[in-house]
């Protein structure tokens, strides 16, 4: 059994079209430094099945649009697909980015490469989705 102290957040995230994807890397690391945690991990968790989480350049907004052109045309919603939701392009989608990360926390921060951001990915929006945030020091 660990030693280390943990937390556990959950923020909540509006999506704003059926595919979407929200920059939350300021409210992640709004949480670590309320943490107070210095040095330790964070992982993201996103409890849906349609929408997961990435991390990419945040500087330039072409390479999410580029990014979710290529995944449009890699999954297009329409296709031999059988699940009777009639969504399966947005589960095959959230299935390639990914449903959890862990990013070091290093001097009481977030410690992200300098281009890199955060993403929650919808593929079936909009909706409301959550990020569980848990927080491991040591
Ligand atoms: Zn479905």
């Amino acid at each position: 059994m660990s030693k280390g102290r943990w937390t556990i957040k959950r923020i909540t995230v509006k999506t704003r079209g059926r595919n979407d994807f929200v920059d939350i890397t300021s409210l992640v690391a709004e949480e670590v430094e309320a943490s107070n945690i210095q040095r330790g991990f964070c992982t993201l968790f996103v409890p849906h099945t349609t929408s997961g989480i990435t991390i990419n350049e945040n500087t330039d907004p072409n390479v999410i649009r580029d990014i979710e052109v290529a995944l449009e045309r890699a999954v297009p919603w329409t296709g031999d697909y059988r699940h009777f939701e009639g969504n399966s392009a947005a589960h095959v989608k959230a299935s390639l980015m990914g449903f959890s990360l862990q990013v070091p926390i290093a001097d009481g921060r977030l410690c992200l490469g300098t281009w890199q951001g955060i993403y929650l990915c919808e593929f079936d929006g909009p909706r409301t989705r959550d990020v569980w945030i848990q927080l491991f020091a040591g």
